[in-house]
């Protein structure tokens, strides 16, 4: 039996509740019924007798907005008894300062590791108030950020590249790391089963035609490999290393449904119904890793890129290839 190597990341879409309006994403616009998501007992009876998930080393907590969900404090709680090692990541929009300080501090007190917050800014003010819908977005993002740093808490900001803020991007990147704040960027995309935005032809997209621009991003700061590749991925949309999703990582929706990442809209199948193990191993899962290793879908996004990366300077690689096509 062809068996996946132990689990290294998994990003969980802890909600799909959202107080943000993004003209790229569709999330914001459906309407969820306060706890109808996973529960901290599901996430127990599925996921706890997987020794896989012993040597997890990340954990990205995304939403939805995340803080929206009021029993995510149980939810880190589980996964911490489940992933003893992993770090958490969590990402917010910014919207409610206090609520979200409050929210960190009492993760911190449950974690080894500090928590890892991202918060959404997507350029200077002007820019951000409309990427993101709300007039008062900026200000909520920055007020999130110095309410954490007073508090001795760190955090980065986190960009979405679209074509109506790619032009001030640069500089409003070497801004943010003279403050000394860490910047991160991802380019807008679709995705059928995460953002529902296949439809939406208004969030613009980058293009080849962008490329210096994004040239000009990963001048300045640390060369990290995500970004020194994405002006290739944009000049050629492929997948620039072999991909690891599915195989050493994957993605948790907030209904129960397992994917091997954001963006490929093939479900192994519902935790709900099923142990995490029976689908993993199942065959299923075998025919999507075989699709993944045949390179026939394709991204660059940070969240899935890194993991990627990772997993080339490990032996995982050899695990890969026993998917690969015979000729
Ligand atoms: S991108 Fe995030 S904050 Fe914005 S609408 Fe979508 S889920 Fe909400
Ligand atoms: S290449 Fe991208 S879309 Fe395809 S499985 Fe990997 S992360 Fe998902």
């Amino acid at each position: 039996m062809l068996v996946p190597s132990p689990i290294d990341q998994f990003n969980f879409e802890v909600t799909r509740r959202c107080n943000g309006h993004c003209f790229y994403c569709n999330i914001w616009k459906e309407h969820i019924e306060n706890g109808s998501e996973i529960s901290p007992q599901d996430l127990k009876r599925g996921l706890r007798p997987y020794r896989l998930f012993r040597k997890v080393r990340s954990i990205g907590l995304t939403g939805g907005e995340p803080i929206l969900r009021t029993d995510l404090l149980e939810v880190i709680s589980e996964l911490h008894e489940i992933c003893p090692r992993a770090r958490f990541g969590l990402v917010t929009n910014g919207l409610l300062p206090e609520r979200f300080l409050k929210m960190v501090q009492e993760a911190s007190k449950l974690l080894k590791n500090p928590v890892a917050v991202g918060i959404s800014l997507d350029g200077f003010s002007h820019t951000d108030c409309i990427q993101r819908g709300n007039p008062k977005h900026s200000e909520l993002a920055w007020k999130t950020y110095n309410l954490l740093k007073e508090n001795g808490i760190a955090a980065g900001f986190e960009s979405t590249l679209t074509k109506l803020n790619i032009g001030e991007m640069a500089a409003f990147r070497e801004g943010l790391l003279s403050v000394g704040s860490s910047h991160a960027f991802v380019i807008a995309a679709t995705s059928e089963h995460y953002y529902h935005n296949e439809d939406n032809k208004g969030f613009m997209p980058l293009d080849g035609s962008d490329v210096e621009a994004v040239e000009d991003l990963k001048k300045i700061g640390a060369g990290a490999i995500f970004n020194y590749y994405l002006p290739s991925y944009l000049k050629k949309p492929r997948q620039i290393f072999p991909c690891f999703s599915g195989l050493t990582s994957f993605f948790l929706n907030s209904k129960g449904l397992v994917y091997p990442c954001i963006h490929l809209n093939r479900s192994l199948g519902s935790l709900l119904e099923n142990s995490f193990g029976s689908l993993w191993y199942s065959d299923r899962a075998k025919e999507i890793r075989r699709e993944i290793v045949s390179g026939k879908c394709h991204c660059w996004t940070a969240c899935e890129a890194d993991n990627t990366i990772r997993n080339l300077m490990y032996p995982a690689i050899l695990m890969r290839l026993r998917y690969a096509p015979a000729h």
